[in-house]
């Protein structure tokens, strides 16, 4: 998402957050949060943003900077934990809100690693506060530090034509950045980069080719493989109520009025954002992203 959207984001999330009585009553954005999922391995909850701490015997691998205030505090955090230099730096995704301010690794000589595809895009940015990965996959990558393992697996444009699915095999860990949110009919301002049929690909992937008994989302303290199941379920509803709209004729303005998804109605922003969405996944299936 934009970084001008942030404050925003914040708004939105924290009433979401609190309505889903996922959080402490004294939970502060900008303090962080270090939560130990196993051995070696920490969620960073901060400023609404989550990244992977993976403490293996070489060094520490993280994901996502996320700006450089957060980073830099992450870098204290991990001192709290270990001795160890950064190492590595894996991007989940290409979008300048999770890759920008990356400098305080690079300066420890941490390598960058992220989707072939992502390269070109990071170059674009603006203001030049992207660290470029000097490493990069197409397919597949296999990323250690010691005993410890990422895989980052390459399943086709979803939220931006660079996601990694970042998945830690011997933990069955699960991190799932912006194409998963759990129980979150988001803004649909952020709908221009969510190609929903890649997203329903993706997660059906995900669903068939790994195990996985944690998840950890983008944007929430909280998500679950149940919430992640959740998620699949709307998108998958979403498409079949759009797709069947479409065939018997009606147009996507109809739709939008028309397309309801009950099961779905506790979600935040289901009455606010759904029309959005109905529009979004009937360009995707006429259109075909
Ligand atoms: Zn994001």
């Amino acid at each position: 998402m934009m970084v001008k959207y942030f404050y925003k984001l914040i708004i939105v999330l924290t009433s979401f957050i609190v309505t889903q009585s996922l959080m402490a009553e004294s939970f502060d954005p900008s303090k962080p949060i270090v939560k130990r999922i196993d051995e070696g391995i920490y969620q960073y909850f901060h400023q609404f943003y989550n990244s992977l701490i993976i403490i293996g015997s070489e060094g520490v691998i993280v994901t996502d900077p996320s700006g450089a205030e957060r980073a830099s505090v992450m870098r204290e955090e991990i001192r709290k934990l270990t001795n160890k230099p950064v190492i590595k730096v894996i991007y989940s995704h290409d979008h300048y809100d999770h890759t920008r301010g990356g400098q305080i690794f690079q300066k420890e000589g941490a390598e960058f690693i992220a989707h072939k595809k992502a390269v070109e895009l990071l170059k674009r940015d603006p203001y030049q506060q992207v660290v470029l990965p000097n490493k990069t996959y197409t397919d597949k990558l296999r990323i250690t530090s010691g005993n410890k393992v990422v895989v980052l697996i390459y399943m086709g444009p979803n939220d931006g034509d660079a996601m990694s699915v970042i998945y830690l095999p011997k933990e069955k860990i699960l991190f799932a950045v912006d194409f998963h949110l759990p129980r979150y009919v988001n803004e649909p301002y952020r709908l221009t980069a969510h190609n929903y049929g890649g997203i329903y690909q993706t997660m059906k992937r995900i669903r068939k080719e790994l195990s996985f008994e944690t998840v950890i989302s983008g944007h929430t303290l909280e998500s679950s493989p149940d919430l992640f199941e959740e998620d699949f379920r709307f998108v998958e509803a979403l498409y079949n109520a759009v797709l069947k709209g479409l065939k018997s004729g009606k147009s996507t303005k109809e739709l939008k009025q028309s397309v309801k998804l009950p099961d779905f109605k506790h979600w935040q922003g289901y009455e606010k954002n759904l029309p959005g969405h109905v529009e979004r996944m009937a360009y995707t299936i006429w259109h075909g992203n």
